[in-house]
């Protein structure tokens, strides 16, 4: 089909055509109304004004002409309008140029007829009246720019026709003005249906691209996992949409309209949104989390992006963007931070947060403030372990941060921010800030020992709980967070090392203290392989008769530098390492070597450590000892504290009762300043129930310990166990003891511990000493093959 347009300037496309003009007739229908008013205005004006100069029945066919054209212009107008005539648009485009043809010659034959005829009023009154038409025709009939060249051209043409039968020199230049000005008419209705042609073209595809957008943007919300926002210039909702809304839970109805960050909990994020939003400054990815989150739900998190518009006065949208819900990925990056900062047996901060608070803490606090550490170490717990598994140790590890954090909530003393942490293993880290922080930190530590120390039931077994802690202030005893926990470290060995169950504030000289423990422990190790321990003889005399029946085997290490060392300041630390067993085998083998040197009976009494007792070596060592020394084991005596019999109990017992069974004896040492209980002498048939030196000493003085001492000797000999009294120094004390039945004594009232040369001077020693296995010493020892020393009787 070809338009009637073709050879319009603006490219249209064929499939456009028909769209093109059938907007070209829309926009002629328009004007159709006044056009039509115009021309029988004008026609009732020329028929009036020439009603003496042109017969009546000429103006009556004019009239009727200008009429039925009108109408007929109208009626066309109307049927388009009306959707009645539904002819195609080149059918419409010719009825309307026909129209023009029948207006245009109804005119312009007219003016063509009569001009010459008519008086100079008349022929005024013609011209004036075709100019009108011929520029209004120009304007109203644009749209259809050809059917206004043929009414503008048949009416310039009638007059130009009417001016030439004239023939005057005015009337030529009155027709070259007319005919001009025509010519220039059209060509403006030509140039104005181009530019209306490019604009409707152009809105044409403006609109095409909004569609689209809105059809992609409708797909976007529909199906997409985000949703998109517009507000308002008063930072409002705008165009809600369904999805946005049941994402918030609430009817678009409630949203509509309302302040968009009221939608999220406030917070420096909010503020950011806001500050984006009125200052008209794009917004990127802030994350924000919902006031109301849906119900069901405890948080929602969502991240906003934005970007103001610019866009017409008219249009509400001031600024558009896009949420997406990033719940799930903040939910996954706070349990990866809950993982990297909390532990997860007690679900207390690890020590990763506890030194990042920690340093914080220093770093904020004012030059007045003062700040406490507090490490807190369990005491037991790898007996703990060893004795009812690992399970069994994790459930006493979360009891016991349990009641450390219900401590430190109840006593109130916990400061203005106390934190509580797990810093590894059964080690546990408090600070205390705020005011009278050293009086809070003593008071607390005070408390914690004593709440700590009550047993726990843990699977059915009552666990002795206890804890050391060790304290130091900042900024009195350090500024700097390294040097804070290494002081309250040291101040927490300090506790252990002060009998473990209490607390210790940090002072400068532990500090050495530390030190030196590190050195004497690192000599310790190499102590057995050198050969640098020896044991020392203290008799054990029977009361009636005086005797000395044996003796106690009593360690003491021969330093290089430091000279004679009592085992009191070596034995706690050979415990701590380990290094116990090593050095308890090389005490086992050398008493039971010395003794059978011996050429009398008497026994050999030799000490040993609850850790010895948890050494699986302890049994065989003792076997090959007794194979090796070729000793009576009726004259051996194995000493043990309540110690023994307080952890680990069953497993102890069963231990003991195997020295039995090899025809050992076994001895309760230190009796009464353990536990104190008298219930110890009836877990173990001991043979033997030493009384500790304290009550001796008291005897005398306190009456309570007379009593406590009778009562001792009273039931041990009912339960047929020999009683032993330490410690005697004084007749008087022996007498006592005589007098309250008391078999044995041991003490400086008969001898001292001394070099075993000393009470058997008559032997000839060359006693092989044999190394423990050098695996548990850490490194091997060249020495360590074999030790041996040989004295010979002095004089
Ligand atoms: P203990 O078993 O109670 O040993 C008795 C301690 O009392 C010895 O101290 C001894 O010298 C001291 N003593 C004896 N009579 C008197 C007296 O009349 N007055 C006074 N003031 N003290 C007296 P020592 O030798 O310093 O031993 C201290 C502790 O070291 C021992 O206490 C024992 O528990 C431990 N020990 C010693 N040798 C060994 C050993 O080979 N293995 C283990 N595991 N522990 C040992
Ligand atoms: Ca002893
Ligand atoms: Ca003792």
């Amino acid at each position: 089909m070809v338009s009637k347009f073709a050879a319009l300037r603006p490219a249209v496309a064929p499939e456009l055509r028909d769209w093109v003009d059938n907007r070209l007739i829309s926009a002629h229908i328009r004007m159709v109304k006044p056009l039509v008013l115009g021309t029988l205005l004008n026609a009732a004006m020329i028929v009036i004004g020439l009603w003496s100069q042109v017969p009546p029945s000429y103006l009556a066919l004019f009239g009727s002409y200008v009429v039925g054209a009108s109408v007929h212009r109208l009626w066309l107008a109307q049927g388009i309008a009306r959707g009645r005539r539904q002819k195609r648009t080149e059918k419409m485009l010719d009825a309307f140029q026909l129209n023009s043809w029948w207006l245009g010659l109804t005119f312009g034959v007219s003016f063509a007829w009569w001009f010459p005829h008519l008086g100079p009023i008349g022929q005024v009154l013609v011209a004036v009246c075709a100019m009108t038409q011929i520029a209004a025709a120009a304007y109203m009939v644009r749209t259809l720019p050809r059917s206004a060249a043929i009414y503008i051209g048949t009416q310039a043409l009638g007059v130009t026709l009417g001016l030439a039968q004239i023939g005057s020199l005015q009337a030529l230049a009155t027709m070259a003005v007319l005919l001009a000005a025509s010519g220039l008419l059209i060509r403006m209705a030509y140039t104005a249906c181009d530019l209306f042609v490019t604009r409707i073209l152009s809105d044409r595809e403006l609109g095409a691209a909004v569609r689209t957008v809105k059809l992609l943007l409708n797909e976007y919300e529909e199906s997409g996992s985000d949703w998109l926002f517009e507000l308002d210039r008063d930072g409002c909702l705008h165009g809600v949409s369904t999805r946005f809304a049941s994402a918030l839970g609430e009817p678009v109805t409630r949203l509509e309209g309302r302040r968009f960050e009221t939608l999220f909990v406030p917070n420096p994020s909010r503020d950011a949104l806001v500050s984006a939003i009125g200052e008209r400054r794009p917004l990127r990815a802030e994350t924000l989390a919902l006031t109301a989150p849906p119900e069901g739900e405890a948080t929602r998190w969502w991240s906003v992006s934005g970007r103001p518009c610019y866009f017409s006065a008219e249009d509400r949208v001031a600024f558009r963007g896009v949420i997406s819900d990033v719940t799930s990925q903040r939910l996954a990056e706070s349990r990866v931070h809950h993982m990297a900062h909390f532990d997860s047996l007690t679900g207390l901060p690890n020590r990763a947060l506890f030194n990042q608070t920690l340093a914080e803490l220093l770093d904020e606090r004012e030059d007045s403030a003062q700040l406490a550490l507090l490490l807190v170490d369990a005491d037991h717990f790898k007996t703990v372990n060893d004795m009812f598994g690992h399970p069994a140790g994790d459930a006493f590890l979360r009891a016991m941060a349990e009641r450390m954090t219900a401590a430190l909530r109840d006593s109130g003393l916990g400061g203005d921010q106390p934190l509580i942490a797990r810093l590894g293993g059964d080690e546990f880290g408090i600070v205390i800030a705020g005011e009278d922080t050293c009086d809070k930190a003593v008071r607390f530590a005070a408390v914690l020992v004593e709440a700590m120390s009550e047993a726990y039931s843990i699977d059915g077994h009552e666990i002795n709980g206890g804890v050391s802690i060790g304290i130091a202030l900042a900024p009195y005893h350090a500024a700097l967070k390294q040097q804070l926990l290494s002081n309250a470290d040291i101040a927490l060995y300090a506790a252990k090392n002060g009998g473990r169950g209490n607390w210790e504030m940090f002072e400068p000289g532990m500090d050495a203290a530390l030190h030196e423990r590190h050195t004497l422990s690192r000599d310790l190790r190499h102590a057995v392989g050198n050969g640098e321990l020896r044991l020392f003889l203290q008799p054990l005399v029977d009361v009636e008769t005086e005797a000395m029946t044996g003796y106690e085997a009593l360690l003491r290490w021969e330093h290089p530098e430091r000279g004679l060392i009592a085992p009191d300041n070596f034995i706690p630390l050979a415990e701590e390492t380990g290094l116990i067993v090593p050095i308890g085998e090389w005490v086992i083998r050398t008493a039971f070597a010395e003794a059978a040197s011996w050429d009398s009976d008497q026994t050999i009494a030799i000490n040993l450590s609850p850790v010895q007792l948890g050494s699986p070596n302890l049994l065989p060592v003792i076997v090959n000892a007794l194979a090796a020394s070729g000793l009576d084991p009726a004259r051996i005596e194995f000493e043990i504290t309540e110690g023994v019999l307080l952890h680990n109990s069953d497993a102890n017992i069963e231990i003991l009762n195997r020295l039995h069974e090899l025809g050992l004896k076994v001895a309760l040492d230190d009796f009464g300043t353990g536990y104190a209980s008298l219930n110890y002498l009836l877990t173990f048939p001991f043979d033997k129930i030493k009384i500790d030196r304290r009550f001796v000493s008291e005897m005398g003085t306190r009456e309570e310990s007379d009593a406590i001492v009778g009562a001792v000797i009273e039931l041990a000999n009912k339960l047929g166990m020999c009683t032993l009294a330490e410690g005697v120094e004084e007749p008087e004390q022996l007498a006592r003891l005589k007098a309250q039945g008391c078999q044995m004594v041991q003490g400086w009232l008969f001898g001292k511990a001394l070099p075993s040369a000393e009470y058997h001077p008559n032997v000839l020693r060359a006693i092989e000493v044999v190394a423990p296995p050098t695996a548990s010493l850490g490194r091997p020892q060249k020495s360590a093959k074999s030790q041996s020393y040989s004295r010979r009787k002095a004089g």
